[in-house]
C-alpha cells in the first residue's frame, strides 16, 4: 500500500504520519516512512538544493523539474521496491504538493505537470492520499512556531498560503476517490482518529 500526506505548512503531516505507523504497526503490518522532496541518498541531495538559499533561487519550471528528479529516484529506489514486497510506503508528501506549489501556487499548467509526472515516475500515484485541511492561519502560526532553517517558503505571504489551501481542497475534489480531505484542526487524537477511518478501507 502506498499512501501520501499532503498539506500546507504546519497542517500537522509529520505528527500524523508518525502516529498512522505506529497504528499500522501495531495492527503487525510492515511500514517504511519517508518524506520528500528527499527519501535516498540522491534525492535528499536534490532537496538540499532546492530548500537552501533565497526563495527566488530557482525558477517555478527548475523548480518543477529538480522536484520530479528527487520524485523519480525516491519511486524507483524507496517507493516502488516497498510496496512490491507488500510493505506499506507512507510519506510526507508527494506529487500532489507539485500540482499545488508548482501549479497553483508557481502558475505551471497542470497538464504539464501531469507530463513531466509521467516521465519522472512512470505514472505512479498513491492508493491513498491523505490530504491535511487546517485555516491557513492556524498552520502558519505551528509552522512559524517551529523553529528550522527551511523556513524560506513560509515568507511567501497570506495570499500564497490561501491559495495553496484552495489548491489542496481542490485537488480533493477533483480525485474523490484517491484524495481525502481531513480536517485537521482539533486535538491530535482527534485527527488520529479521522485518519484512521480514512485508512481502514485500505487495510
Ligand atoms: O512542510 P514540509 O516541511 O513538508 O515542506 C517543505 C517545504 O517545501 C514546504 O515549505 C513546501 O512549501 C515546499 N514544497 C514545495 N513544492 C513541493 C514540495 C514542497 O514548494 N512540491
Amino acid at each position: 500500500r502506498f499512501v501520501s500526506f499532503e498539506g500546507g505548512e504546519g497542517a500537522g503531516k509529520s505528527t500524523q504520519l508518525r502516529r498512522l505507523a505506529e497504528r499500522l504497526r501495531e495492527a503487525g503490518q510492515e511500514v517504511v516512512t519517508t518524506r520528500e522532496p528527499g527519501g535516498t541518498p540522491g534525492a535528499d541531495a536534490i532537496r538540499q538544493l532546492i530548500l537552501t538559499g533565497d526563495a527566488d533561487r530557482w525558477g517555478v519550471r527548475a523548480e518543477a523539474l529538480l522536484m520530479n528528479a528527487s520524485r523519480a529516484d525516491h519511486v524507483e529506489r524507496l517507493i516502488r521496491p516497498t510496496v512490491a514486497r507488500g510493505a506499506w510506503l507512507i510519506t510526507d508528501r508527494y506529487a500532489d504538493s507539485t500540482l499545488v506549489y508548482q501549479g497553483v501556487g508557481g502558475g505551471l499548467p497542470e497538464d504539464e505537470l501531469r507530463a513531466l509526472h509521467q516521465v519522472a515516475t512512470d505514472g505512479l500515484w498513491p492508493d491513498l492520499t491523505l490530504i491535511l485541511d487546517i485555516p491557513e492561519g492556524e498552520g502558519l502560526a505551528r509552522a512559524t512556531a517551529r523553529a528550522g532553517a527551511e523556513m524560506r517558503f513560509e515568507s511567501k505571504g497570506a495570499a500564497f498560503h490561501a491559495a495553496v489551501r484552495d489548491g489542496f481542497r481542490q485537488r480533493a475534489a477533483a480525485e474523490p476517490d484517491r484524495c481525502k480531505l481531513i480536517d485537521a484542526s482539533g486535538s491530535v487524537e482527534d485527527v488520529a482518529t479521522r485518519i484512521w477511518a480514512a485508512v481502514q478501507p485500505l487495510l
